[in-house]
Protein backbone atom coordinates (compact mmCIF):
# COMPACT_ATOMS: atom_id res chain seq x y z
CA UNK A 1 0.00 0.00 0.00
CA UNK A 2 2.64 2.45 1.13
CA UNK A 3 4.86 1.59 -1.54
CA UNK A 4 1.91 2.02 -4.58
CA UNK A 5 1.22 5.54 -3.36
CA UNK A 6 4.69 6.31 -3.17
CA UNK A 7 5.04 5.28 -7.01
CA UNK A 8 2.30 7.58 -7.44
CA UNK A 9 3.52 10.76 -5.84
CA UNK A 10 6.95 9.87 -7.48
CA UNK A 11 4.91 9.87 -11.09
CA UNK A 12 3.32 12.68 -10.26
CA UNK A 13 6.23 14.39 -9.21
CA UNK A 14 7.77 13.10 -12.77
CA UNK A 15 4.74 14.30 -14.76
CA UNK A 16 4.91 17.54 -12.98
CA UNK A 17 8.52 18.40 -13.77
CA UNK A 18 8.30 16.98 -17.37
CA UNK A 19 5.02 19.53 -17.58
CA UNK A 20 6.71 22.44 -16.21
CA UNK A 21 9.69 21.92 -18.61
CA UNK A 22 8.01 21.64 -22.22
CA UNK A 23 6.28 25.09 -20.56
CA UNK A 24 9.85 26.09 -20.02
CA UNK A 25 10.93 25.12 -23.54
CA UNK A 26 7.36 26.42 -25.52
CA UNK A 27 8.80 30.00 -23.48
CA UNK A 28 12.33 29.55 -24.66
CA UNK A 29 11.28 29.69 -28.05
CA UNK A 30 8.94 32.33 -28.05
CA UNK A 31 11.73 34.24 -26.40
CA UNK A 32 14.52 33.63 -28.81
CA UNK A 33 12.04 34.66 -31.89
CA UNK A 34 11.26 37.22 -29.59
CA UNK A 35 14.33 39.40 -30.45
CA UNK A 36 14.37 38.26 -34.19
CA UNK A 37 10.43 39.42 -34.42
CA UNK A 38 11.33 42.70 -32.53
CA UNK A 39 9.07 42.14 -29.73
CA UNK A 40 11.72 43.57 -27.18
CA UNK A 41 10.88 47.02 -26.37
CA UNK A 42 12.22 49.24 -23.67
CA UNK A 43 10.52 51.65 -20.80
CA UNK A 44 12.86 54.29 -19.53
CA UNK A 45 12.53 55.92 -15.85
CA UNK A 46 13.47 59.77 -15.23
CA UNK A 47 15.91 59.89 -12.52
CA UNK A 48 15.28 63.37 -10.99
CA UNK A 49 17.63 66.20 -9.04
CA UNK A 50 14.60 66.99 -6.46
CA UNK A 51 16.69 70.27 -5.80
CA UNK A 52 16.08 71.61 -8.98
CA UNK A 53 13.29 69.82 -10.11
CA UNK A 54 15.27 68.49 -13.60
CA UNK A 55 15.47 64.98 -15.43
CA UNK A 56 19.29 63.95 -14.72
CA UNK A 57 18.87 60.82 -16.63
CA UNK A 58 16.86 57.66 -17.43
CA UNK A 59 16.79 53.86 -16.77
CA UNK A 60 16.48 51.88 -19.52
CA UNK A 61 14.05 48.82 -18.44
CA UNK A 62 12.95 45.95 -20.95
CA UNK A 63 10.24 44.43 -21.44
CA UNK A 64 8.62 41.86 -23.77
CA UNK A 65 5.56 43.01 -26.06
CA UNK A 66 4.17 39.34 -27.37
CA UNK A 67 2.29 39.02 -30.30
CA UNK A 68 -0.64 38.18 -28.44
CA UNK A 69 -0.51 41.60 -27.02
CA UNK A 70 0.29 40.76 -23.49
CA UNK A 71 3.51 42.42 -21.70
CA UNK A 72 6.15 40.61 -20.13
CA UNK A 73 7.54 42.07 -16.98
CA UNK A 74 11.55 41.27 -16.98
CA UNK A 75 11.67 39.14 -13.86
CA UNK A 76 9.12 37.03 -15.71
CA UNK A 77 11.90 36.82 -18.53
CA UNK A 78 15.60 37.69 -17.96
CA UNK A 79 16.03 34.43 -15.64
CA UNK A 80 14.86 32.06 -17.98
CA UNK A 81 17.01 33.99 -20.93
CA UNK A 82 20.02 34.05 -18.72
CA UNK A 83 19.77 30.22 -17.79
CA UNK A 84 20.13 29.66 -21.23
CA UNK A 85 22.58 32.11 -22.63
CA UNK A 86 20.33 34.46 -24.26
CA UNK A 87 20.76 37.35 -22.55
CA UNK A 88 23.62 38.17 -24.41
CA UNK A 89 21.63 38.91 -27.10
CA UNK A 90 19.49 41.29 -25.21
CA UNK A 91 21.69 43.24 -23.09
CA UNK A 92 23.74 44.04 -26.36
CA UNK A 93 20.14 44.78 -27.89
CA UNK A 94 19.06 47.12 -25.11
CA UNK A 95 22.24 48.81 -24.90
CA UNK A 96 22.25 49.74 -28.59
CA UNK A 97 18.51 51.29 -28.22
CA UNK A 98 19.34 52.89 -24.94
CA UNK A 99 22.32 54.88 -26.25
CA UNK A 100 20.59 55.30 -29.61
CA UNK A 101 17.64 57.24 -27.63
CA UNK A 102 19.74 58.92 -25.54
CA UNK A 103 22.11 60.44 -28.35
CA UNK A 104 18.62 61.68 -29.96
CA UNK A 105 17.55 63.58 -26.13
CA UNK A 106 20.52 64.83 -26.42
CA UNK A 107 20.87 66.65 -29.47
CA UNK A 108 17.52 67.74 -29.54
CA UNK A 109 17.78 69.21 -25.83
CA UNK A 110 21.56 70.21 -25.95
CA UNK A 111 22.47 69.36 -22.60
CA UNK A 112 23.67 66.03 -21.20
CA UNK A 113 21.41 63.04 -20.25
CA UNK A 114 22.74 59.92 -18.33
CA UNK A 115 21.24 56.50 -19.53
CA UNK A 116 21.19 53.90 -17.22
CA UNK A 117 21.10 49.82 -18.55
CA UNK A 118 21.23 47.14 -16.26
CA UNK A 119 23.41 44.59 -17.57
CA UNK A 120 23.88 41.00 -15.71
CA UNK A 121 26.29 39.57 -13.50
CA UNK A 122 27.15 36.86 -16.28
CA UNK A 123 27.86 39.40 -18.77
CA UNK A 124 29.54 41.68 -17.30
CA UNK A 125 32.95 39.64 -16.82
CA UNK A 126 32.75 38.64 -21.03
CA UNK A 127 35.39 40.34 -22.99
CA UNK A 128 32.41 40.81 -25.59
CA UNK A 129 30.77 43.76 -23.83
CA UNK A 130 33.92 45.50 -23.62
CA UNK A 131 33.67 45.63 -27.11
CA UNK A 132 30.26 45.80 -27.48
CA UNK A 133 30.14 49.48 -25.52
CA UNK A 134 33.25 50.69 -26.91
CA UNK A 135 31.85 49.91 -30.43
CA UNK A 136 28.36 51.34 -29.17
CA UNK A 137 29.67 54.58 -27.98
CA UNK A 138 31.31 54.97 -31.97
CA UNK A 139 28.49 54.13 -33.15
CA UNK A 140 25.92 56.30 -31.85
CA UNK A 141 28.75 59.23 -30.25
CA UNK A 142 27.12 59.07 -27.25
CA UNK A 143 29.53 60.60 -24.66
CA UNK A 144 30.93 57.60 -22.61
CA UNK A 145 29.98 59.63 -19.58
CA UNK A 146 26.64 59.97 -20.28
CA UNK A 147 26.41 55.81 -19.97
CA UNK A 148 26.11 53.98 -16.73
CA UNK A 149 26.16 50.38 -16.79
CA UNK A 150 23.65 49.10 -13.85
CA UNK A 151 25.25 45.77 -11.88
CA UNK A 152 24.33 43.76 -8.91
CA UNK A 153 26.44 43.41 -5.68
CA UNK A 154 26.17 39.79 -6.73
CA UNK A 155 29.11 40.25 -9.62
CA UNK A 156 31.04 41.70 -6.66
CA UNK A 157 31.30 38.17 -4.90
CA UNK A 158 31.87 36.05 -7.75
CA UNK A 159 35.61 35.42 -7.86
CA UNK A 160 35.13 33.50 -10.70
CA UNK A 161 34.48 36.59 -12.93
CA UNK A 162 37.34 39.00 -13.91
CA UNK A 163 35.27 41.65 -12.49
CA UNK A 164 38.32 44.18 -11.52
CA UNK A 165 39.57 43.92 -15.11
CA UNK A 166 36.25 45.20 -16.24
CA UNK A 167 35.67 47.91 -14.35
CA UNK A 168 38.62 49.02 -14.57
CA UNK A 169 38.35 49.01 -18.88
CA UNK A 170 35.36 50.82 -18.74
CA UNK A 171 36.72 53.10 -15.79
CA UNK A 172 39.19 54.22 -18.40
CA UNK A 173 36.80 54.58 -21.14
CA UNK A 174 34.81 56.93 -19.22
CA UNK A 175 31.89 54.77 -18.55
CA UNK A 176 30.26 54.78 -15.28
CA UNK A 177 29.52 51.86 -13.39
CA UNK A 178 26.61 52.11 -10.39
CA UNK A 179 26.09 49.08 -8.15
CA UNK A 180 22.06 48.49 -8.47
CA UNK A 181 20.04 47.10 -5.24
CA UNK A 182 22.82 47.81 -2.89
CA UNK A 183 22.24 46.85 0.20
CA UNK A 184 20.09 43.88 -0.41
CA UNK A 185 23.39 41.15 -1.14
CA UNK A 186 25.83 39.29 0.76
CA UNK A 187 29.08 40.85 -0.05
CA UNK A 188 30.79 42.85 2.82
CA UNK A 189 30.97 46.38 1.74
CA UNK A 190 35.04 46.57 2.33
CA UNK A 191 34.98 45.76 -1.72
CA UNK A 192 33.96 49.35 -2.30
CA UNK A 193 36.74 50.31 -1.21
CA UNK A 194 38.91 48.73 -3.62
CA UNK A 195 37.10 48.53 -7.04
CA UNK A 196 36.23 51.46 -9.36
CA UNK A 197 32.77 51.73 -8.50
CA UNK A 198 31.11 55.30 -9.75
CA UNK A 199 27.38 54.96 -7.91
CA UNK A 200 25.09 53.50 -5.82
CA UNK A 201 21.55 52.77 -6.07
CA UNK A 202 19.95 52.54 -2.89
CA UNK A 203 17.38 49.49 -3.07
CA UNK A 204 13.34 49.90 -2.92
CA UNK A 205 13.30 47.94 -0.17
CA UNK A 206 14.63 49.92 2.03
CA UNK A 207 13.10 52.96 0.72
CA UNK A 208 9.81 51.85 1.24
CA UNK A 209 10.30 51.37 4.47
CA UNK A 210 11.50 54.95 6.05
CA UNK A 211 9.47 56.12 8.17
CA UNK A 212 8.12 52.44 9.11
CA UNK A 213 11.39 50.65 10.18
CA UNK A 214 14.57 52.18 11.98
CA UNK A 215 16.52 49.62 10.87
CA UNK A 216 15.86 50.86 7.27
CA UNK A 217 16.71 54.36 8.02
CA UNK A 218 19.55 53.37 9.78
CA UNK A 219 21.11 51.54 6.91
CA UNK A 220 20.59 54.30 4.67
CA UNK A 221 22.29 56.06 6.62
CA UNK A 222 24.99 53.96 6.38
CA UNK A 223 24.87 53.80 2.83
CA UNK A 224 24.45 57.45 1.79
CA UNK A 225 27.55 58.25 4.38
CA UNK A 226 29.71 55.31 2.97
CA UNK A 227 29.09 56.37 -0.62
CA UNK A 228 30.15 60.09 0.06
CA UNK A 229 33.61 58.88 1.84
CA UNK A 230 34.31 56.82 -1.05
CA UNK A 231 32.84 59.72 -3.51
CA UNK A 232 30.40 57.22 -5.44
CA UNK A 233 26.95 59.17 -6.20
CA UNK A 234 23.67 58.26 -5.18
CA UNK A 235 20.17 57.88 -6.80
CA UNK A 236 17.45 56.40 -4.66
CA UNK A 237 15.46 54.14 -6.07
CA UNK A 238 11.67 53.15 -5.37
CA UNK A 239 10.56 56.35 -4.07
CA UNK A 240 6.98 57.19 -3.45
CA UNK A 241 6.02 59.43 -1.09
CA UNK A 242 7.01 62.82 -0.25
CA UNK A 243 8.28 61.81 2.73
CA UNK A 244 10.37 59.19 1.11
CA UNK A 245 11.46 61.68 -0.68
CA UNK A 246 12.45 64.68 1.86
CA UNK A 247 14.22 62.58 3.75
CA UNK A 248 16.66 61.04 1.61
CA UNK A 249 16.92 64.67 0.49
CA UNK A 250 17.92 65.93 4.06
CA UNK A 251 20.37 63.38 4.01
CA UNK A 252 22.23 64.58 1.03
CA UNK A 253 20.60 61.61 -2.06
CA UNK A 254 19.33 64.44 -3.98
CA UNK A 255 19.19 62.14 -7.14
CA UNK A 256 15.57 60.18 -6.77
CA UNK A 257 13.68 57.62 -9.13
CA UNK A 258 10.34 55.92 -8.65
CA UNK A 259 6.75 56.32 -8.77
CA UNK A 260 6.54 59.28 -6.86
CA UNK A 261 7.92 61.25 -10.35
CA UNK A 262 7.30 59.09 -12.96
CA UNK A 263 6.39 55.61 -14.29
CA UNK A 264 8.84 54.30 -16.38
CA UNK A 265 7.78 55.83 -20.15
CA UNK A 266 8.60 55.13 -23.96
CA UNK A 267 11.18 57.02 -25.82
CA UNK A 268 8.93 59.78 -27.12
CA UNK A 269 7.49 60.49 -23.64
CA UNK A 270 10.58 61.01 -22.57
CA UNK A 271 11.49 63.13 -25.15
CA UNK A 272 8.46 65.53 -24.77
CA UNK A 273 9.20 65.80 -21.05
CA UNK A 274 12.89 67.30 -21.74
CA UNK A 275 11.29 69.30 -24.37
CA UNK A 276 8.25 70.65 -21.80
CA UNK A 277 11.14 71.15 -19.24
CA UNK A 278 13.10 73.81 -21.43
CA UNK A 279 9.89 75.21 -22.43
CA UNK A 280 9.44 75.91 -18.39
CA UNK A 281 13.03 76.51 -17.65
CA UNK A 282 12.79 79.53 -20.55
CA UNK A 283 9.57 80.42 -19.00
CA UNK A 284 10.40 81.07 -15.56
CA UNK A 285 13.81 82.79 -16.99
CA UNK A 286 11.92 85.34 -18.71
CA UNK A 287 13.06 84.44 -22.28
CA UNK A 288 11.13 84.15 -25.28
CA UNK A 289 9.55 80.27 -25.19
CA UNK A 290 11.20 78.25 -27.85
CA UNK A 291 9.34 76.01 -29.19
CA UNK A 292 11.35 73.00 -31.42
P1 LIG B 1 15.95 47.23 -11.14
O1 LIG B 1 17.12 47.52 -12.03
O2 LIG B 1 16.16 47.37 -9.67
O3 LIG B 1 14.81 48.19 -11.67
C1 LIG B 1 13.91 48.88 -10.87
C2 LIG B 1 12.54 48.25 -10.92
O4 LIG B 1 11.68 48.92 -9.98
C3 LIG B 1 11.83 48.36 -12.26
O5 LIG B 1 11.01 47.20 -12.42
C4 LIG B 1 10.95 49.59 -12.07
O6 LIG B 1 9.85 49.65 -12.93
C5 LIG B 1 10.52 49.41 -10.63
N1 LIG B 1 10.16 50.68 -9.99
C6 LIG B 1 10.63 51.90 -10.25
N2 LIG B 1 10.11 52.83 -9.43
C7 LIG B 1 9.27 52.17 -8.59
C8 LIG B 1 8.44 52.59 -7.49
O7 LIG B 1 8.36 53.77 -7.10
N3 LIG B 1 7.74 51.62 -6.85
C9 LIG B 1 7.79 50.30 -7.24
N4 LIG B 1 7.05 49.42 -6.55
N5 LIG B 1 8.57 49.88 -8.25
C10 LIG B 1 9.31 50.79 -8.93
P2 LIG B 1 11.08 46.33 -13.75
O8 LIG B 1 11.10 47.22 -14.93
O9 LIG B 1 10.01 45.30 -13.63
O10 LIG B 1 12.51 45.64 -13.68
C11 LIG B 1 12.78 44.63 -12.74
C12 LIG B 1 14.23 44.18 -12.81
O11 LIG B 1 14.53 43.53 -14.04
C13 LIG B 1 15.23 45.35 -12.75
O12 LIG B 1 15.39 45.75 -11.43
C14 LIG B 1 16.46 44.70 -13.36
O13 LIG B 1 17.17 43.96 -12.39
C15 LIG B 1 15.88 43.74 -14.38
N6 LIG B 1 15.98 44.35 -15.72
C16 LIG B 1 15.18 45.29 -16.26
N7 LIG B 1 15.59 45.62 -17.50
C17 LIG B 1 16.70 44.87 -17.76
C18 LIG B 1 17.61 44.75 -18.89
O14 LIG B 1 17.49 45.42 -19.91
N8 LIG B 1 18.63 43.85 -18.78
C19 LIG B 1 18.83 43.11 -17.64
N9 LIG B 1 19.87 42.27 -17.63
N10 LIG B 1 18.01 43.19 -16.58
C20 LIG B 1 16.96 44.06 -16.63
MG1 LIG C 1 18.53 48.80 -12.28
MG1 LIG D 1 17.48 48.47 -8.66
MG1 LIG E 1 15.47 46.68 -7.21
Amino acid sequence: QAKSSGGNVYRYYVSGLQHHMAEELVQLNLLRSAIENNELTLRYQPQVDVLTGRVVGFEALVRWLRCDGTLVMPDQFIPLAESNGMLKAIDRWVLEQACIACQRWIERVRRPIRISVNISAAEFGRPQLLKDVSELLQLTELPANCLTLEVTERLLIDKHLPVREALQSLHNQGVLVAIDDFGTGYSSLSYLQSLPVDEVKIDRSFVKNIYRSSRSEHIIKSIISLAKDLDCSLVAEGVETEQQSGFLASLGCGVQQGYLFNRPMSEEQAMALLCSERVRAKCAGGGAVDLI
